[in-house]
Parts: C-alpha cells; sequence; structure tokens
C-alpha cells in the first residue's frame, strides 16, 4: 500500500462531505485512498469509496432512521479491532463526522479502548444545502446569526428537548433530521414565536444531481413538502437569507439540470465525459455497454514489439489502444526507444494526448477524427512498401486498413484488446425508463450502441427506449443507432467528448424537459 501521511493502528472519523463527491476534504481524500478498512455509514456517497484501494477492506456500517444502541456498539467495537490489529482504519461519515453523526460518541468510544484517532472535517449537510439551494447562511442585511439544530430527538432523553425560543430567534435556522416530524416542529416553532411569514426551504439529497428544493413560508412549508413527497434526507432552512435564492440559484439555473443523461462508455473512460454533463448540471447513469478485456493472445503484438524499428508509421485509433500499447510494450521490457523513428499518428486529440501522456510526439492528427480522416491527412503521400503498425481493438472497422493498403502499405493490424458486452446500469436504466425520466442515451461508438440495444431487445423497455433521443459523437456510430431503431437527435460538429457534451448543452438548453421526446 502506498506509504503516506497516515499512521497505522489509528482510526480517522472522516466527514466525507453532504454527498457530492467532490466535497471531501483533500485530506480525507488522502486517507481513504490509503486505508486498509474503510468503514462507512448510509450516507456517505457510494463514489466515494471508489477512491478506497482495491485491496482495502471495505465495511458498511449504516443506519438509516436513527435506529442506535446496538449497532453503534458494533461499529465502536469494529474499529476498535481493527485498529489494534495495525490497520489504517478510515471511518467514513456523512457530512462532518461530528455533526449529528455520533462522530462524538464514536472518538469516545476510542478513547476509552486506548484507540488514537484524528477527526477529519467535511462539508456538512447545512452548508452543502446552502451552497447548492443559492441560499447564503448568513448576510449582512438579513442574518448576522446561524443555527443548526436536528429535529430528531433522543428518544430516551425525557427532557422537553431545544430551547424552541432560542431557535424561533436565530437569524437563520438549519434543521437536521426533521422532515418526518415537520408538521409538529414548524408548530412549536410558531408558538415560540417565529413569524409565519418566514421564508423556508426544504432541501433533499444536497449536492447531488437528486436534489430538490420545496420553497415556501414556515407556515406552509410542511403542506408543501407532503404535496411533494419529500422524504429523508432533506433539511429545513428557514429565515430571510431564504429569499435571496430567487437570485442566487446557480444551480438550478445550469442548463442541463432536470435531466438524466445515460453515459455507456466503458467504465475506465467515462469519467471526463460524464463529468463535464454533471457540470452543467445534468443526472448521469452509467451504464457501461462494453468492457475491455486483453486480447485473445498477445502473440502477434508481442511479435510487431520486438521489430519496432522497421515500421515507418504507428497509428492509434483510440486512446485504449495507446494505453494497452504502451502496458504491454513495458511488460516486454521494451519503450519509447524502440520507437525512434517511427512517425506516430492519431485518430484525434484525446489519443494524442494519450501518446504525448507517455513523451511522444504525435506527427499527424487528421482534421476530421475518424478513420476516413487518417486516410485524408495522409493525402497523395506515396505509401507503397510503407510499413505500418496499427494496434487497435479484435474487431474494429477496416476502412483505414484498406485504404492503406490500397496505396501500397504493408500493414500489420494486432489486437491490443477487445469488447465484451456488459449489463452493468442496465438495472438503472431500466428503472428510469419506466419512470420516464430518462432524457438522453449518449453513444461514442458502434460497438456501445449495439451492446446497448441488445440489452434491451424485447418489451416494453425496448419500446421505451427507442422513444428516447440519442446522442452520437460521429457519422458512424450515428449510422449504427439509426440501423438499431434509436432517433439521433445530437451529432456534434468534431468528433471528440467535450464536442459532444457541448452539443447536448446547446441542444437541451432551450427545450423544456420532454420536448425532445418523440411523440
Ligand atoms: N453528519 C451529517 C449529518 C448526519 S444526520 C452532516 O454533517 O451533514 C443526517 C441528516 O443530515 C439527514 O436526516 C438530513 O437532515 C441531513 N442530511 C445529510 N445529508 C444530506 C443531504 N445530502 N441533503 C439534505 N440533507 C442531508
Amino acid at each position: 500500500m502506498t506509504p503516506g501521511r497516515r499512521r497505522a493502528g489509528t482510526v480517522y472519523l472522516v466527514g466525507a462531505g453532504p454527498g457530492d463527491p467532490g466535497l471531501i476534504t483533500a485530506r480525507g481524500r488522502d486517507l481513504l485512498s490509503r486505508a486498509d478498512v474503510v468503514i462507512t455509514d448510509a450516507l456517505a456517497s457510494r463514489d466515494l469509496l471508489r477512491l478506497a484501494h482495491p485491496a482495502a477492506e471495505r465495511i458498511h456500517a449504516g443506519k438509516r432512521g436513527g435506529r442506535a444502541g446496538a449497532d453503534q456498539e458494533a461499529v465502536n467495537r469494529l474499529m476498535i479491532e481493527r485498529a489494534r490489529r495495525g490497520h489504517c482504519v478510515v471511518r467514513l461519515k456523512g457530512g462532518d463526522p461530528t455533526l449529528f453523526g455520533r462522530g462524538g460518541e464514536e472518538a469516545e468510544a476510542l478513547r476509552r479502548g486506548r484507540v488514537p484517532f484524528e477527526i477529519v472535517p467535511g462539508v456538512t449537510a447545512a452548508l452543502g444545502a446552502a451552497a447548492r439551494a443559492g441560499i447564503p447562511l448568513t448576510h449582512r442585511r438579513y442574518a448576522s446569526t446561524v443555527t443548526f439544530a436536528t429535529g430528531h430527538l433522543d428518544p430516551a432523553r425525557r427532557d422537553a428537548g431545544p430551547d424552541w425560543e432560542a431557535l424561533a430567534r436565530s437569524g437563520t435556522l438549519v434543521l437536521y433530521m426533521g422532515v418526518k416530524r415537520l408538521a409538529g416542529i414548524v408548530r412549536r416553532l410558531l408558538a415560540a414565536g417565529m413569524k409565519g411569514e418566514t421564508p423556508a426551504a426544504l432541501v433533499r439529497w444536497a449536492t447531488l444531481p437528486e436534489q430538490e428544493v420545496v420553497e415556501g413560508t414556515i407556515r406552509d412549508i410542511a403542506a408543501r413538502s407532503r404535496a411533494a413527497r419529500i422524504e429523508p434526507p432533506a433539511l429545513l432552512i428557514a429565515g430571510k437569507v431564504v429569499r435571496l435564492r430567487r437570485w442566487l440559484d446557480w444551480y438550478g439555473r445550469l442548463p442541463l439540470r432536470g435531466r438524466t443523461i445515460a453515459v455507456t462508455r466503458p467504465r475506465d473512460q467515462a469519467a471526463p465525459f460524464a463529468e463535464a454533463l454533471l457540470d452543467q448540471g445534468a443526472r448521469v447513469l452509467l451504464a457501461p455497454a462494453i468492457d475491455l478485456l486483453p486480447p485473445r493472445s498477445w502473440a502477434p503484438l508481442d511479435r510487431a514489439i520486438a521489430r519496432l524499428g522497421r515500421y515507418n508509421a504507428l497509428i492509434f485509433t483510440s486512446a485504449n489502444g495507446v494505453s494497452r500499447f504502451f502496458a504491454r510494450l513495458h511488460e516486454k521490457g521494451a519503450d519509447v526507444r524502440d520507437l525512434k523513428g517511427v512517425e506516430v499518428i492519431a485518430i484525434g486529440p484525446a489519443t494524442a494526448a494519450a501518446v504525448e501522456a507517455r513523451g511522444l510526439r504525435v506527427g499527424t492528427v487528421p482534421e476530421e477524427f475518424r478513420a476516413e480522416g487518417i486516410v485524408k491527412a495522409l493525402g497523395r503521400r506515396d505509401l507503397r512498401g510503407a510499413r505500418v503498425l496499427v494496434p487497435r481493438a479484435a474487431v474494429a472497422r477496416d476502412v483505414l486498413i484498406r485504404a492503406l493498403r490500397n496505396r501500397g502499405a504493408e500493414v500489420d493490424v494486432v489486437p491490443v484488446y477487445r469488447t465484451v458486452a456488459s449489463r452493468e446500469g442496465a438495472a438503472e436504466i431500466r428503472a428510469a425508463l419506466r419512470a420516464g425520466r430518462l432524457d438522453l442515451v449518449t453513444f461514442t461508438s458502434s460497438s456501445t450502441v449495439a451492446s446497448f440495444a441488445a440489452m434491451f431487445r424485447a418489451g416494453r423497455e425496448a419500446r421505451l427506449l427507442k422513444r428516447v433521443p440519442v446522442a452520437a459523437i460521429g457519422p458512424i456510430t450515428a449510422a449504427t443507432a439509426r440501423r438499431e431503431g434509436f432517433r439521433v437527435a445530437v451529432m456534434p460538429r468534431s468528433y471528440t467528448v467535450d464536442d459532444l457534451a457541448g452539443a447536448i448543452v446547446r441542444r437541451l438548453r432551450n427545450s423544456p424537459s420532454g420536448t425532445l421526446r418523440a411523440k
């Protein structure tokens, strides 16, 4: 495991932040990537767990709705036991670990057990919700105090609970865990002197694409919450500052807010594209339709690697081809020096970037990022006798290879990976289809189209799916999608994922939800 700033035998009570995995602290992320054991609670984001070391032990120890007692004892014992084994333990807790999250109790148990610990703060839900809903918690004109309180009281405690008068007087009041008891809480606040017309907002799933906000006044917020069927986790923000949301709701104004978009790229390649969509407010469903596996045999590539010096050109048609080619090159004890004198051609900017990241200069990137583009870029160049190596997917289009051979080149096509169908994410897509919530499916290659379509061959879902518009990265992918019965509504001018994201934003920005759907 990577060495770094972590102490063995220590428990780190780490705040995971409010939900968006980007909102964990740098220290928290660091520890997470180095922990031997990660113990999560119900609210700590699942996406964050991907940051943990693959070999780390992952234990889910969460309770929702506050079933305490025995569970908490078990978590305490678990943390202590793992730390005593000398492990670095990260106890990942939603928001900030000590705010309404029993972090204090866990620290006490650790102290009693003489286990060293560190508390790593997190962005608590109140701050996440306020930021993402466009509500500044204090403001020189409207509120100079803010109170964080919980609407859930320890049932064992028989006293009167919070000082409702004090809560009612707070400039801004944020109430955690109060959704189920909202009507009762509101009654008490009103009785304690809070004005009925105090602006109020309920924020559910703050900072996640699922975020919902219901706005009203303290008098009607409970009824509005019921009408909108707001369930936990949500929190209440009450105070004049809520009114500023009208101006400051930047998140709600993002062009893809409220849209659900399926990304079908292989998981290890999906991130930059998915992030570009998330950045514009979309809810992204990752449904990788294909997986990349090693080729059935490395022999053809190994033969080529053994005589790299004899090639005049090396053509990459995907960033995957690049990473897998170089991984094998390294395994075979060779490196970039063996490519001296070989011209490197990349199909597009992402592929070129992958090559250059390995310290090699790319000679040619065509103007049009597809096989035909490479053919065009080679122009009238005489290729007679030229020896060309093309490391790529086991099954791929042959336009490029045919064209090169027609011009007299000697082409070695060697498989560096193969694609297989994947059904990961199919369940989520199905659920979104049934709920009528899928706004767009994106395809970045023909093979993903075929494999995705195969997941939904028959039945109601297949019919529903064909009504969802599609965004295709380029003309070949679009043609495959049409052949599979999809309606292609978006295609970028240049065939990169950045431009695809841009084209999606332009297309969806001004069309009210649903209008892209075919009748
Ligand atoms: N330690 C956590 C709070 C745990 S208590 C923190 O600092 O945020 C759980 C309550 O937090 C929920 O009932 C809800 O009121 C609130 N909460 C947590 N995450 C939330 C989110 N993403 N959106 C809205 N409320 C959230």
